[in-house]
């Protein structure tokens, strides 16, 4: 059980730096709480953007929309990289065998995506995420690269400041292990259901965002947290902005095409963060109904809405009695994307490899929604998290492939028995709880609820200290969570209850961030503080975990290479 990488996470940015770390002479193992199958990334509908010079497109032009997108949050030197770097990673994914939707002339086919002025995503119908998934996953097959499924990460190892493995619990017989390698990748995805409801899926809990943040590397602009303009109401369901992109309207209830008055260019392709400002504002001052605003989708024809948006046409029969053809859908904006997470560099490293002073753990790298490197700032453009799984999946794998080789020169020892046997003692006391405490399950309800209360699209000084002392009522009744099944086979009481522990860090850190910033920008509106002040917060948040229960923060300035911040209008 002792590989050069170990990368967790089997999602796209996972199995991709799986794949880099492998091609780069490592002996690697990929582990996963699901199948790789049912990551996560197998959700995502709408595309991912490149921009592919031989039509006529400009990375430098796709760099600056990110950068006004971020509401210069984002930093410039990862954003750079991420635009140069994506049209080689569409080719490669096509090559791989991703059969991409195509255009009239039997050219890879694009739509528009909110917040740029190009039509630069790629896609496959509206299930893209699925279509990358199985290719990745059938190249990871032929490449041999050990996979370890349902086994769930729950702890890190460290020697001396130096990441050499993780505990794991192998859900199909209960045993734990110590898994060991040279560098770790952590590539566990979102945090999405820290909010309830969410479009994220019931497995996006945040867990390596807590693993790593109690193992001292700083968690960055975790204030910034998405409410995508078109969810379902109720079950939080993810209408996808290939809708918008392909040419619908939103109405609000006197049917007027109410984007007109907050973004006048864009109109419905405004970046996130305004378009759900303005439905919210259109909601909040009567103009909506029943909470909800409407997606307008009939001028497109149904034989167009059939061929390219199979998915939501279907998700709106079943979920909601609309038909799409037919009829508008009612909407709001819901939880569905966290812009921060774990802080590492434009190789995946978390920690700082010039010595400066935000800390971290060596031989730990991040990929994917997990990770902050900060491409999204304050608000991601659609269409751009599946190109940050590749390209930075990519990016950290082969770095840590070339880290694992040097320390396997230096000698660290990996983990021996003693960290396995204080990890089984750890679960087995969880277990053998006499099941008088809270339960998991109305726990993580209450903090879902109580965050999309108070840091949703609009936020104020009171209702995220409502929302901190919140967190910490949870974080001290967790203490006696009951585990109702104390069986050793498939327990899925102990994951969730494992999972509710990673979620209150997630919780605690993102109240932490957004309190301190006192300004408004991307997605953090604080109707207490309207304005972007950029003398005072062009600055990230890192949050560190604290013993005594209360995060400290500290700050970093934002990389600017070429696009000073300017007035964001759309
Ligand atoms: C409904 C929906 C639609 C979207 N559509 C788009 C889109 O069109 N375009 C776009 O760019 N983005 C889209 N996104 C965002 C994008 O899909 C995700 O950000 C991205 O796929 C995340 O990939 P990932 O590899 O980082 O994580 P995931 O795919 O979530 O993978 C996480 C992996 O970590 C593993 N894991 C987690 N915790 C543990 C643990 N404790 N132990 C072991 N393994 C663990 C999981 O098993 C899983 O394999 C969408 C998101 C949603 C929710």
């Amino acid at each position: 059980m002792d590989y050069d990488v170990l990368v967790v996470g089997a999602g796209l940015a996972g199995m991709r730096a799986a794949l880099a770390a492998q091609q780069a002479g490592a002996d690697v193992a990929i582990l996963s709480k699901v199948h790789p199958l049912r990551s996560h990334s197998n959700a995502a509908q709408g595309g991912i953007n490149a921009a592919l010079t031989d039509r006529g497109d400009d990375w430098q032009e796709h760099g600056y929309e990110t950068v006004k997108g971020s509401d210069y949050l984002g930093d410039q030197d990862a954003i750079e990289i991420l635009a140069e770097e994506a049209g080689s990673e569409i080719i490669t994914l096509e090559h791989m065998g991703v059969i991409f939707s195509r255009n009239e002339e039997g050219y890879l086919g694009t739509r528009r995506f909110g917040g740029q002025q190009r039509a630069r995503t790629f896609f496959v119908s509206d299930f893209t995420g699925q279509a990358l998934l199985h290719v990745m996953f059938e190249q990871i097959v032929k490449s041999g690269v050990r996979v370890l499924d349902e086994w769930f990460v729950t702890s890190l190892v460290t020697h001396e400041g130096i990441c050499t493995g993780v505990t794991a619990l192998e859900m199909r017989t209960g045993e734990i292990h110590t898994v060991g390698a040279r560098s770790v990748i952590l590539a566990t995805g979102g945090l999405g259901r820290v909010f309830e409801p969410s479009t994220n899926g019931l497995v996006c809990t945040g867990d390596g965002m807590s693993l790593v943040y109690r193992a001292g590397v700083p968690l960055m602009d975790m204030e910034m947290v998405q409410y995508h303009p078109t969810t379902l109401k109720g079950n939080g369901l993810l209408i996808s902005e290939a809708a918008r992109g392909e040419g619908a309207h939103l109405l609000n209830a006197d049917g007027e095409r109410f984007m007109q008055k907050y973004a006048p260019n864009m109109l419905e392709l405004a970046s996130r963060d305004v378009v759900s400002r303005a439905e919210q504002t259109e909601i909040n001052e009567g103009r909506g109904i029943d909470g909800c605003v409407l997606l307008d989708c009939r001028h497109l024809g149904r034989d167009f809405i059939l061929e390219k948006l199979h998915q939501i046409h279907e998700e709106g029969m079943t979920y909601a009695n609309v038909d799409l053809t037919k009829e508008p859908i009612p909407i709001r904006p819901g939880m569905h994307y966290q812009m921060g997470g774990l802080k590492t560099d434009v190789d995946g490293r978390c920690w700082d490899k010039l010595g400066g002073d935000w800390g971290g753990v060596q031989g730990l790298f991040a990929a994917g929604e997990a990770a902050c490197v900060s491409l999204h700032g304050g608000n991601r453009l659609g269409a751009n998290s599946l190109l940050d799984t590749v390209v930075f999946g990519r990016r950290s794998g082969v770095a840590a492939a070339a880290f694992a080789k040097d320390a396997a020169a230096s000698g660290i020892p990996l983990p021996g028995d003693a960290v396995q046997s204080q990890e089984e003692e750890r679960i087995n006391a969880l277990l053998a709880r006499n099941g008088t405490g809270d339960r998991v399950a109305g726990m993580r309800l209450e903090m879902g609820e109580a965050m999309n209360e108070h840091l949703a699209v609009f936020r104020n000084e009171e209702g995220m200290q409502t929302a901190f002392e919140k967190i910490k009522e949870l974080q001290q009744r967790y203490g006696s969570v009951s585990v109702k099944n104390s069986g050793k086979i498939y327990n899925t009481s102990l994951i969730f209850a494992l999972e509710l522990g990673f979620m209150l860090d997630c919780a605690e850190s993102i109240v932490s961030g957004a309190i301190q910033r006192k300004e408004s920008r991307g997605a953090h509106t604080r109707t207490d503080f309207p304005d972007r002040n950029d003398d005072e917060w062009l600055k990230h948040i890192l949050v560190y975990y604290q013993d005594d229960g209360e995060p400290r923060t500290s700050t970093l300035p934002v990389v600017i290479t070429r696009w000073e911040p300017q007035i964001r209008v759309y």
